[in-house]
């Protein structure tokens, strides 16, 4: 088993005698075949190989292959977002009338997607404190419950999921655990190796790492034996019709049922593909991720450590400070450090927070995070403003936010500017 540094760089992609160093981009919707009889192979899931670009394409599945290799999983797949990711992650395994509980600390999207977009599809939620207590999580499951869902950590309220602990509840209830390890990246945490499932990711954050390519990839531990609760996924343990009756898991094993199963029916249905040219370049920001995510991290420290002791600053939300409420987990999860992002609220209140990032000069206002820049957001004034107050609270989003995602810059500049905004603010 090579070194993660080495799968950052050469994962998923080994070229025989002669052939391109550099992973190819296939620009093809398309490929071509000798015989109908050839391809009807495909078409009936019974040959591997490639016909159409929205279901399959070489560049996307070498990249989606590097991630699955850097997250310890069985089988990946790449989404033209990270939005697809979870999507398809969680509808998967659902259809109307299901049940899934989530994290109420989670990125603003993904609370959208689930209590208002696939509300709407029959599927009900229920969200939970990333702090609550077992016997508070078994409290949420139903007999319709088929999947938990949480961020290793969340955005942008920074808590640390207790991946374990959620990865227990789920099995005993017979569900897998779905965590978007989106912050984390697999250079500081690898939730498969937690009890995690499934996991997805926005690629469009550290992965691609420079704010060029939009993306999300799903990756499956195949741990979880769905042939053991064949009544709650009858999607992977029944005939599907649309292809002659192949039931997923019997042709392809746990390890490749669930991939398989979202590649040829949701991507075939929905379409959400990412491009060659995009797989390309998220693989460029793959070859530096284990370069770039400790850099991040160090730069963050540092202008955390420099907040937290500033008198106009409230609260700093950075795990990797002792003292953060989520220290010790992240001691646990995140040994490494956590990610480059941290949240802090000024004193103040709204209306500083928004003056405070007008006098930013280094740190630009971006609804983005983690790439090569700084950039800064005030998340219940944009990505959480369709959240009422409550809903704020539990998401740990306060109105004097500001969420602050360290680049590769000079930490000494992050923190001159940092110093000045606040002074001129
Ligand atoms: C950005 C983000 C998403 C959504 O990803 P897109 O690529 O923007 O669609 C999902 N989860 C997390 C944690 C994110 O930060």
């Amino acid at each position: 088993m090579k070194r993660i540094e080495t799968l950052c760089v050469q994962g998923g992609y080994t070229p025989g005698n002669g052939e391109p160093r550099q992973i190819p981009i296939i620009q093809s919707t398309t490929f071509k075949y000798d015989t109908g009889e050839d391809m009807a192979k495909l078409f009936d899931l019974e040959a591997d190989g490639y016909f159409y670009s929205r279901l399959q394409n070489p560049t996307c599945d070498a990249v989606a292959a590097k991630i699955c290799e850097l997250e310890g999983g069985s089988s990946a797949m790449l989404t033209g977002s990270g939005q697809a990711a979870n999507f398809y992650a969680v509808f998967n395994i659902v259809s109307a009338g299901d049940h899934v509980v989530a994290s109420s600390a989670i990125y603003g999207g993904s609370y959208n997607l689930f209590a208002v977009t696939m509300k709407k599809m029959g599927i009900d939620f229920t969200f939970v404190s990333p702090d609550c207590t077992r016997a508070e999580l078994d409290a949420a499951f139903r007999p319709e419950t088929k999947a938990v869902f949480g961020e290793t950590i969340a955005n942008p309220a920074l808590t640390v999921l207790d991946i374990e602990m959620f990865a227990k509840a789920a099995h005993a209830h017979g569900v897998p655990l779905i965590v978007d390890n989106t912050f984390a990246t697999p250079i500081n945490c690898r939730p498969i190796e937690w009890g995690a499932d499934i996991v997805t990711h926005s690629t469009t954050k550290y992965m691609d790492g420079h704010g060029a390519t939009l993306g999300g990839c799903i990756v499956d531990s195949g741990r979880f034996d769905w042939t053991r609760y064949p009544e709650k996924f009858p999607g992977l343990t029944t005939p599907d019709d649309s292809y002659h009756g192949v039931i997923y898991t019997e042709r392809f094993g746990i390890e490749k049922a669930f991939i398989t199963k979202a590649t040829s029916q949701l991507m075939r249905d929905f379409g959400s593909v990412q491009s060659p040219q995009n797989a390309f370049m998220l693989n460029l920001g793959l070859e530096s991720l284990h370069v770039r995510v400790p850099r991040h991290c160090e730069n963050a420290r540092a202008v955390a450590e420099f907040l937290s002791k500033h008198p106009k600053i409230l609260h700093v939300n950075y795990c990797d400070l002792p003292g953060d409420k989520y220290h010790d987990r992240a001691l646990k999860y995140l040994p490494n450090g956590s990610c480059g992002v941290v949240s802090f609220r000024i004193k103040g209140g709204r209306e500083a927070a928004e003056a405070f990032m007008r006098a930013l000069r280094v740190a630009s206002i971006e609804t983005h995070v983690a790439d090569a820049r700084t950039c800064c957001l005030h998340p219940a004034g944009t990505t959480h403003r369709q959240m009422n107050d409550d809903e704020l609270a539990a998401a740990g989003v306060w109105p004097d936010l500001v969420r602050l995602s360290c680049g590769l810059e000079s930490s000494k500049d992050l923190i001159e500017d940092l110093a000045q905004a606040l002074e001129n603010a």
